[in-house]
């Protein structure tokens, strides 16, 4: 009975038949329903306050869930009227929609995991809601370490490991030793082992459909002075070598012939005119900025990259991949 009601708020709020309600007093209303419910905190946002480029004008609504228990509600909820739920980490590499869609979307930053027994030394159950920077601060107090090389890389660990995040010759996968999550199509629950063969470059091994909740690393011994000296390194690395202005890391994939900010950049795409508020950085031919920090239209990011790619498909007969994740763009199955 309640799913039935939040469903139908959901689509009056999206379809603007709560007449004469300001955005505020929308919130209110759903914040009453959904904490007499004990459902996770629920809010409609716009996709571009989501991730870190800005991209996307259509609102969605977010479910925030702190606990397992009330990520499952929501998964039971998306399940049952087959609304399709779409997880977001930092927002760091991906663009959202344009159009105001059906799509819920899941905020795991409060996610937390209890820890339900103890894993042997060294390893750790980390929640998929711990940012790899501050992880890897973490690990200091533990005498561990070994997460250096990745520490300068704005994600949080379930989108680190969806999108097997690397720098500096290490990926995430490498400290992997089990996932733990959800099958977003069918609410069950999933483990996942997966050896250090089955990570590749930007490829992870966990199904498209599975929720990432939680997964156990495991780390080295370290000397906590000389490992962060090892963060601090890396942290001044990044200072030097990250384009200036808001982002969503690397557009496409490395091929393996070439880096692709030199295939971009041998093409002129440096010269490509701006779309609206996204234009290729003068200072990687791989990156595009916002440097306005206004909200864009993902279109028109989508516009820059397609340019992009035609540049090197013509020069180089190369068709580059997208290492950025576009959010799906109407209502239907996220995977
Ligand atoms: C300044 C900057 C520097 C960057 N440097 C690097 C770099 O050095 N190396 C690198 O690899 N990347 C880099 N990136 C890209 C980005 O940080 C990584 O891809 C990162 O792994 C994304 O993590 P996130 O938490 O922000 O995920 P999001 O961008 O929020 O999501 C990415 C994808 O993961 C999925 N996802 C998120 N959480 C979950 C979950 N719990 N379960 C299942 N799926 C989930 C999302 O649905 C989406 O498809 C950089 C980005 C920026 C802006």
């Amino acid at each position: 009975m309640y799913f039935h009601l939040l469903k139908k708020i959901i689509n009056d709020i999206l379809t603007e038949e709560f007449h004469g309600l300001t955005w505020e007093e929308k919130q209110e209303f759903l914040a009453k329903v959904v904490a007499k419910e004990k459902m996770p905190i629920l809010k409609f946002m716009c996709w571009h306050q989501l991730n870190m480029i800005h991209a996307g004008l259509g609102i969605v609504s977010v479910f925030s869930p702190s606990t397992v228990e009330e990520l499952q509600k929501v998964i039971s909820f998306s399940n049952e009227f087959s609304l399709p739920l779409y997880p977001v980490g930092l927002g760091s590499n991906l663009l959202g929609s344009d159009l105001d869609c059906g799509v819920l979307v899941l905020n795991l930053s409060h996610l937390h995991y209890k820890i339900s027994h103890p894993l042997p030394k060294e390893q750790l159950r980390i929640s998929c809601a711990e940012s790899l920077p501050r992880l890897a601060h973490q690990l200091l107090s533990l005498g561990l370490g070994g997460l250096a090389p990745l520490s300068g890389i704005p994600a949080a660990l379930g989108g680190a490991l969806r999108m097997n995040a690397g720098a500096n010759g290490t990926h995430v996968g490498e400290f992997v030793q089990a996932v733990y999550g959800f099958n977003l199509l069918d609410g069950t629950e999933y483990c996942g082992k997966f050896s250090d063969k089955d990570w590749a470059y930007r490829q992870s091994p966990i199904p498209k459909n599975i929720l990432i909740t939680a997964a156990d690393l495991l780390f080295f011994k370290r000397n906590p002075t000389e490992e962060k000296a090892a963060i601090q390194k890396e942290h001044m690395r990044r200072i030097g070598c990250t384009p200036k202005g808001h982002s969503a890391g690397s557009v496409f994939r490395n091929p393996s012939s070439c880096p692709a900010g030199k295939l971009l950049e041998d093409s002129g795409c440096k010269e490509l005119p701006p779309c609206g508020v996204f234009q290729v950085s003068p200072e990687h031919a791989n990156w595009i900025v916002n440097y306005s920090g206004k909200p864009g239209r993902t279109e028109d990011a989508r516009k820059l990259v397609k340019q992009m790619q035609k540049r090197v498909a013509d020069k180089y007969q190369i068709q580059l991949q997208l290492e950025w994740q576009f959010v799906p763009q109407a209502e239907g199955n996220a995977f």
